[in-house]
């Protein structure tokens, strides 16, 4: 018997390896390891997404209209600029399907977001992957990696997993070597966490017709369970990142919540501020135990470990403590509430720098 026939990338594409929960011998368990939020929803969330669920019979608002005026008034630009995806992964995908064909190129630092390289290779494009210097976007290399065939770039900043931003003054002479046809995504998905005041806020958009920027309500606004992102970009890029959604993409509790989050943004950011201090007090720890950590801008913290990232991975573990170890590269560690870091830096002192 004879199976379909599959696209060849199926089985050479890396898989998305989710963060996973562990649970210690005595029953504890921290999940550090999908730079989640570490606090359950606001009551006002909560209320908003119960009151949407009475609807739930009916299809969402295809066009997710109040949810894009509210982001549009938010930050001060067009509804037209604004393109909504579930989750800013089904965004970054989206994107990628605006641009792809046989033989265009999609640039990107490596190591970053882990998703990347799957997108491009479901859109059938050819991922340029630049590595890091110093655990940064090495700018200078991605400029250079331009060729005729880049069609896609993106720069993730803050990166995940590093947590290491780059600044206005680079990015900007980076843009400048940037062609106008090659789209830019800045992937700003921990924004709200960075404190360095050089860091742009993407919405440097503005003046660049062949930049965008890439946002989501997963970290800091706390719905990763919900799946709502979103892209700011000039009208032609927006446009097409709408077309190359699925019909009703974002689901009607998702639009629901993501308007209910923004009404309450004061609160969560005061939430964002703690897990700030929390971050900058969990790397000042790991440099006194005598790790090396980057200066990090987001909610997590990288340790290069190399060849002892599983077996750090698994001693955590032994902690409740679950991280994401990136083979024999490094772990990342999500930022959680004072005891689940507490625990994690009980666990990093034991296995000893
Ligand atoms: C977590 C993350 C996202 C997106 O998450 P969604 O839940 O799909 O919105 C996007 N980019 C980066 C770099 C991330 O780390």
């Amino acid at each position: 018997m004879s199976t379909p026939r599959f696209r060849a990338v199926l089985d050479t594409m890396p898989p998305y390896k989710p963060g996973k929960a562990v649970v210690a011998p005595d029953g504890r368990s921290f999940k550090l390891s999908s730079n989640e939020s570490p606090f359950g929803p606001l009551p006002s969330v909560r209320e908003a997404i119960a009151e949407a669920a009475a609807r739930i019979h009916r299809y969402p608002d295809p066009g997710a209209t109040a949810l894009t005026e509210a982001l549009a008034e938010r930050f001060a630009v067009p509804q037209e600029h604004v393109a909504l995806g579930g989750g800013s992964v089904a965004v970054a995908q989206q994107i990628f399907e605006t641009v792809a064909e046989p033989g265009a190129e999609a640039i990107y630092a490596w190591r970053s977001f882990e998703a990347y390289p799957m997108l491009a290779d479901l859109a059938g494009m050819t991922s340029v992957q630049v590595p890091l210097t110093d655990e940064t976007h090495d700018l200078d290399a991605m400029a250079a990696a331009i060729t005729d065939a880049t069609r896609l770039i993106f720069v993730c900043n803050p990166n995940n997993p590093t947590g290491t931003v780059n600044r206005s003054a680079e990015l900007a002479e980076f843009l400048d070597r940037v062609p106008g046809d090659v789209l830019v995504i800045i992937d700003e998905a921990y924004c709200e966490y960075v404190r360095d005041e050089d860091v742009p806020d993407g919405l440097l958009y503005r003046d660049r017709p062949n930049v965008a920027v890439l946002r989501t309500f997963s970290k800091a606004y706390g719905l990763a369970g919900l799946r709502v992102g979103y892209l700011i970009g000039h009208e032609p890029v927006a446009a097409a990142v709408r077309k190359t959604a699925v019909p009703f993409a974002v689901n009607a509790i998702a639009q629901a919540a993501a308007i209910a989050s923004l009404r309450a943004e004061d609160e969560l950011l005061e939430r964002v501020e703690t897990v700030v201090k929390e971050r900058d007090r969990v790397r000042e720890a790991l440099i006194a135990q005598g790790w090396t950590i980057p200066p990090t801008e987001a909610n997590f913290v990288w340790m290069r470990l190399g060849d002892r990232t599983p077996e750090f991975a698994e001693f955590c573990a032994g902690y409740g403590v679950a991280v994401r170890p990136f083979g024999t590269e490094g772990a990342r560690v999500s930022i959680g509430d004072q005891g689940a870091n507490d625990v994690f830096l009980a666990a990093a002192e034991a296995f000893g720098a």
